[in-house]
């Protein structure tokens, strides 16, 4: 007997005939003498259409608070509609929003994007279990948390997927599942490009950086509730079965996915290669990367500025690239010199506080170093990493300083 945990996103309860054949899908897991729990969104853009209300009613002026409360409608409804829905297929069920004692997932006081307190929440699921354990199948709303004084909150848009993943981890289910509008994941947003194809599987890492880059077909913050023993994944509504194959995602969520910091073993060598307007021209980017790469070069990084573009190799690899680049520029009009520049420690720091606005997160790395008197070589910055380039012998002091921030 398995616990599964399934949430069905907006789309897939999006009419009455959608959510009946959903709560179907459910019920037959059931009779097969599985454990079910379902999370469920609100109805299609329900969200979308309280806050356009919201807005064209009060405008500004309407708080956090208030946009929480009547957001929260959506899932309030829908929780009811479903669980009713599975009670009329002849299976006993009980939905559980906020207001209910059982409600396990409690928050901060944020109203728009709540910080789960995961220990609260961990103890108060062993209600829902008992419920399970009944023989009865739990509808609980997605979305929804639950603050200090009782009152509604929300995990921010998309959350759903996030009730998932942590009331999966807190039941200790043996299953999430993830039913969207989609097959699966696929080679990118089937929506933009028409040819896209369907992913058997992604690592749980592949799908935080997809998902932190916007792929909105999982909420990045979902996959740190992934646990190692629980399988995942995500099919299309379409079906009306829970055993379709849609897109597995494996592997566990590693602590150290969520923040860490790194150094690369071996020094890193700097190669820039200057030139008039290089920008500008098509194709020469290509040109230096096709030339390490048919000499088997790994580039650990590139950045492009008006008239100089720098490649970073490992040392080993340096005076090899060096002497390859050479003969580029040489060959090629537009280039006309290069350097080797010094040794670099490549420091790559992870952290979700990357995502999203957080105005100030560059320079609270850099600020250490800069007291320290450590000279930045070079910068990169992604939605999940920054990576900081500093002299070889600055490496670990510099390592542990960024480390320090980030503790
Ligand atoms: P739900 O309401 O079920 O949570 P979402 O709209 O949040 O569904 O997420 C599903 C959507 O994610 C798809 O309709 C698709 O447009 C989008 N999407 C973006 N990138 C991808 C991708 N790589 N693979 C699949 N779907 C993607
Ligand atoms: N209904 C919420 C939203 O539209 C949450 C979700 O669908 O996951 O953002
Ligand atoms: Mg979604």
């Amino acid at each position: 007997m398995d616990l599964i945990v399934v949430k069905f996103g907006g789309t897939s309860v999006g009419d009455g005939s959608r959510i009946k054949k959903a709560a179907q899908s459910v019920v037959n897991e059931y009779m097969k003498g599985n454990q079910v729990v379902v999370v469920v969104s609100a109805v299609n853009k329900t969200t979308d259409e309280l806050l356009g209300l919201s807005n064209d009613a009060i405008g500004g002026n309407l708080t956090d608070k208030q946009k929480a409360e009547i957001m929260a409608m959506g899932e309030l409804t829908s929780a009811r509609l479903f669980s009713a829905t599975i009670e009329s297929l002849g299976v006993k069920s009980e939905f559980i929003d906020p207001y209910n004692d059982l409600w396990p997932i409690i928050t901060d006081s944020n109203s728009l994007e709540a910080k789960i307190d995961f220990k609260t929440t961990n103890k108060k699921s062993d209600g829902i279990k008992n419920l399970v354990n009944q023989g009865i199948i739990p509808v609980i709303c997605g979305f929804l948390g639950k603050g200090p004084s009782g009152e509604i909150t929300t995990l921010g848009r998309g959350g759903s997927d996030i009730s998932a993943f942590l009331m999966g981890h807190c039941l200790e289910a043996n299953e999430i599942i993830i039913v969207t509008d989609v097959d699966g994941v696929m080679s990118t947003d089937p929506n933009k490009i028409e040819d896209a194809i369907l992913l058997d599987e992604i690592s749980v890492e592949e799908m935080r950086d997809l998902a932190t880059h916007g792929a909105q077909v999982l909420h990045p913050h979902a996959l740190r509730y992934k646990d190692p023993l629980i399988t995942a994944k995500i099919i299309n509504f379409a079906h009306g079965d829970l055993t379709a194959k849609g897109t597995r995602i494996v592997g566990p969520f590693e602590k150290d996915m969520l923040k860490s910091v790194s150094v690369h073993k071996n020094p890193i060598s700097l190669i820039a290669i200057v030139g008039e307007g290089m920008l500008k021209k098509v194709g020469l980017l290509a040109k230096i990367t096709n030339c390490l790469a048919d000499n088997r070069i790994n580039i650990f990084g590139i950045s492009a500025g008006q008239n100089s573009i720098t490649a970073f190799v490992d040392k080993q690899d340096s005076e090899k690239a060096y002497h390859i680049l050479h003969n580029l520029v040489i060959e090629t009009d537009v280039l006309s010199s290069l350097s080797l520049g010094t040794d670099t420690a490549m420091i790559t720091v992870v952290s979700p506080d990357f995502t999203g606005e957080t105005p100030g997160i560059i320079s609270n790395i850099t600020e250490p170093l800069r007291k320290n008197n450590i000279n930045i070589v070079e910068i990169s910055s992604s939605q999940t990493a920054v990576v900081l380039y500093v002299d070889w012998k600055d490496g670990e002091k510099a390592f542990n300083l960024v480390k320090g921030v980030l503790e």
